[in-house]
């Protein structure tokens, strides 16, 4: 089971859904092509010890 993750597009702002797989204690990094622009959004993802995630959204030219 993936669990969904929310995100806005660092391009026009749209919110973007996608479902991962986290794996435990450890961040991972994905390319997602925004449902919107389609433009592909650089996506950093994280969970702590206490369950929270953290989302972190850049642009391709590192914004
Ligand atoms: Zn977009």
């Amino acid at each position: 089971m993936g669990e969904e993750i929310q995100f806005n597009c660092p391009y026009c702002g749209e919110n973007n859904y996608t479902d991962i797989f986290f794996s435990e204690g450890k961040s991972q990094t994905f390319i997602h092509d925004c449902e919107v622009c389609c433009r592909p959004i650089e996506i950093s993802v994280s969970k702590d010890s206490t369950g929270n995630v953290s989302v972190d959204v850049k642009n391709d030219e590192g914004f």
